[in-house]
């Protein structure tokens, strides 16, 4: 396969105007086929070329189309990720790692063919060592594996992006989720990671230790590379005290833009809230009807506070105080853990909810993040926007860091709706990015982002595709994504 081959054609992947130059990419056929046959030698009934499981190894979450890998290996260690990747640098081949496929945006895809790694079957945590509040895990682990893992021991894994993702595909695509407002994202969570490299040597990034300035960080460079520079066979992730209160609540504003700007005063006042989400009336309605509750269809914050029982007290009532100065409606509170996680459930099945609420339509899900003081201007100019667009789009939100989704519900049987719904993607990454945010808070840049980089960072995207070319020569980790 020639890398970045040629810039063979510019198509209109986003429409309203905004072409995109998208590199194309060439197939090795004849690489493929040899890296092929030797792996089917070599791992007999765990490598898969059914037409049926390719398909669940490209993308499947929202409107990008879907473009297989030619096989997949199921690996199980970081060996046998080793023996693939060398087999698939020897031949050139494009390698593609495979957590659970629940990323948003084209990340899995096999754009110029290839060997899909599927590490789900890597799914041991090898190690809990309380006593230093961390863990060394498998990639194939699940968030809620591990949580259900850690249950005895006090401690808990905060990150928690809705899907039942992989640790493997959460480091890779740096996510975070509700609780990031309070413990951060991946970023700030993984401590080391053990990973095959393009040419198949085997590196750790760094140590137990909590911190460390032992050279460039690796560690971070691979966390969010979206598998472009390895494949992450092992992480070691920083553990949290169960706190000993919990409570949640949710509650309606008469307008986003009030809704917005308690959160904004919440956080500029330093309440060290844990989870503050936003969903708009629409979604209101979409998750009344898909999650069978009652709540009022306004704009709503669904609240959490952790601490010690004074504390929550505290934090509860200081946001009371801020709540109330936006014309906040009735709370409902709830510290019984079953409510809780009835309420979190029904915030995490927002997604569903979405794809419930217009049948046969397709879900663009896309994410921007910008800086908390411009949060309201930013929500509510899109609200506008989907509005004079005529399109049907919601607006649910990590907004406590200035994050937020929108969803918008498309038939693709309509071109007319197709174009504008391109156009309200591209200007509402523009949007985040002229406020000076970013056009992927969490969900990565994947396929459909990569138009937006350069306008984002401009030269550091020199840079990235520098480190790109230094660690991978031949292109052969998940070609056509990133940069
Ligand atoms: C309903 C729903 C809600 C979501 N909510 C959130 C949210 O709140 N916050 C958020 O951040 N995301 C969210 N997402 C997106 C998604 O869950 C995350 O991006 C998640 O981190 C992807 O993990 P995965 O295991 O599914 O990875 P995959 O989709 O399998 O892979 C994602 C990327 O990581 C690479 N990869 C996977 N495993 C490895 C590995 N071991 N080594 C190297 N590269 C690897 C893949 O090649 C790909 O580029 C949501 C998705 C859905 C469907």
């Amino acid at each position: 396969m020639k890398h970045f081959a040629s810039l063979v054609a510019t198509f209109n992947r986003f429409a309203g105007g905004q072409m995109a130059l998208a590199e194309v990419l060439d197939r090795n056929e004849s690489g493929i086929a040899t890296a092929t046959a030797i792996l089917k030698q070599r791992f007999g009934d765990r490598l898969s070329e059914s037409a049926s499981v390719r398909e669940q190894h490209g993308h499947t979450t929202t409107w990008i189309e879907n473009q297989p890998p030619d096989a997949v290996v199921f690996a199980r260690s970081t060996e046998e990720v080793a023996e693939v990747v060398k087999v698939c640098a020897e031949h050139k081949v494009p390698v593609i790692p495979f957590g659970t496929g629940t990323s948003l945006e084209g990340h899995v895809n096999a754009p110029a063919g290839g060997i899909c790694i599927d590490l789900m079957e890597m799914n041991n945590v090898l190690n809990v060592n309380a006593e230093d509040l961390d863990c060394v895990v498998q990639p194939g682990v699940t968030r809620k594996q591990l949580n259900e893992h850690l249950r005895a021991t006090g401690l808990f894994f905060p990150i928690d992006p809705g899907a039942d993702a992989s640790l493997g595909g959460m480091a890779a695509t740096r996510a975070s989720g509700t609780n990031a407002v309070r413990y951060g994202t991946m970023k700030d969570n993984v401590l080391n990671v053990t990973a095959v490299m393009p040419d198949g040597s085997i590196v750790r990034t760094a140590s137990r230790a909590k911190k460390s300035a032992a050279g460039y960080d690796l560690t971070r460079l691979l966390v969010g590379s979206e598998g472009t520079l390895g494949v992450i066979t092992e992480l070691t992730l920083r553990l949290q005290g169960i706190p000993e209160a919990i409570s949640s609540a949710v509650c309606s504003f008469d307008s986003v833009e009030n809704a917005c700007n308690a959160v904004i005063a919440t956080i500029q006042y330093g309440i060290p809230i844990a989870r503050i989400e936003l969903l708009d009336a629409l979604h209101m309605k979409a998750s009344n009807a898909y999650s069978k509750l009652d709540f009022e269809e306004k704009p709503t914050l669904f609240l959490e506070f952790h601490g010690s029982p004074a504390s929550v007290e505290e934090q509860t009532e200081a946001f009371k105080v801020i709540a109330g100065e936006y014309g906040v409606g009735a709370f409902r509170w709830t510290a019984r853990e079953e409510e809780r996680l009835s309420l979190w459930q029904a915030r995490h099945d927002a997604y569903w909810a979405e794809v419930a609420f217009r049948p046969g339509a397709r879900v663009v899900s896309t994410d921007v993040c910008v800086p908390i003081s411009r949060l309201a201007d930013c929500v509510s100019e899109t609200q506008r926007e989907i509005a004079d667009l005529g399109l049907v789009g919601m607006i649910v939100g990590h907004v406590g860091d200035g994050n937020f989704h929108v969803g918008l519900l498309i038939d693709m049987g309509n071109e007319e709706e197709i174009a504008s719904a391109k156009r309200m993607v591209c200007s509402l990454n523009s949007r985040a990015i002229s406020m000076d945010g970013t056009c992927t808070g969490e969900h990565g840049v994947g396929q459909g982002k990569m138009p937006y980089l350069d306008e984002e960072l401009g030269g550091g995207v020199t840079i990235m595709r520098a480190i790109k070319k230094a660690i991978d020569p031949d292109n052969i980790m998940n070609p056509g994504k990133i940069i």
